[in-house]
């Protein structure tokens, strides 16, 4: 059990990606502290399911990414924090004429500032414990862009600025920051740009993963929130502890075109 003992706070982790990045760390044997804006039985149930099958502690904590003192909060309430995933994020497709400036505000605020806000927070704890692992999850769209997808790709290319900067700041401390860029996973995220893009394009649900999403994936196959907790984990490892302010892509080839 590699991560025995350490808190890992991951954002936005009560679906998709952020859940199953939860999911592989505690199986690495890391007490695991979800998150999201909600605070239902099922999002603790959720964290009392994860302590049962993998014998870590588990929480959640209710934060909302969109406000920073409410991300500087979910650090404190996690009580320590060694590895930090900033995982939150939405969508938004539309044209930028017809962009809802509201949209574009939520989207810098939760997919980009949450992780200057949480980071800021976190890094002092990780000098003071002597060891810490920031992980930001970016996109292929941190790299390449796609129409109507400007506060995202805005968002995602920032986020792998702070990557950068944070990963030279704490280069002198046994601390990395890096991120991940995934291509297509299908997540409930990806699920609900599937009716926007139909309508964009004039096309059938069929159509949109194959012509559009995959079209860019040459493996043709959506990446699995497995292989990207797996990733999560290897950052976390011993072997990845001169691997800091890059990114690593799981996107099946799309970022190599
Ligand atoms: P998802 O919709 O399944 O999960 C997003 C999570 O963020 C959910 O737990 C949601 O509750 C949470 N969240 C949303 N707004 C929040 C807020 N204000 N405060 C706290 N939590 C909030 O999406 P996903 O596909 O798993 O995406 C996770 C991350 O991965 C995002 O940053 C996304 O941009 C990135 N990503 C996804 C894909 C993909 O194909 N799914 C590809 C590249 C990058």
């Amino acid at each position: 059990m590699q991560l025995q003992g350490k808190t890992a706070v991951i954002t936005g982790s009560t679906s998709g990606i952020g859940l199953g990045i939860a999911r592989e760390l505690a199986k690495a044997g890391a007490n695991v502290v979800l998150n999201s804006f909600s605070d239902t039985e099922e999002d603790h149930a959720r964290a009392a399911e994860i302590a049962d099958v993998t014998g870590v502690d588990a929480k959640y904590v209710q934060a909302d990414m969109s406000n920073g003192d409410d991300c500087r909060r979910l650090i404190v309430a996690a009580g320590g924090c060694d590895i930090l995933v900033n995982n939150a994020g939405i969508q938004h497709v539309a044209p930028i004429q017809d962009f809802d400036p509201k949209k574009w505000d939520a989207i810098i605020a939760i997919n980009l500032s949450s992780a200057f806000h949480t980071t800021a927070a976190a890094v002092t704890g990780m000098r003071e414990r002597g060891w810490g692992r920031i992980i930001n999850v970016a996109s292929a769209h941190g790299l390449t862009a796609s129409p109507y997808k400007s506060a995202y790709v805005a968002a995602k290319h920032g986020i792998l600025g702070l990557t950068k900067t944070v990963g030279l700041e704490t280069a002198k401390d046994p601390i990395t920051c890096n991120a991940i860029c995934p291509g297509y996973v299908l997540t409930p995220l990806v699920e609900a740009q599937i009716p926007d893009t139909m309508k964009e394009y004039g096309m059938s649900r069929e159509d949109v993963i194959n012509k559009v999403m995959l079209e860019r994936q040459p493996s043709k196959q959506f990446a699995t929130v497995e292989e990207l907790g797996g990733t999560a984990v290897f950052l976390c490892s011993d072997a990845a502890a001169q691997i800091t302010g890059t990114s690593i892509s799981v996107d099946g080839g799309w970022t190599a075109q």
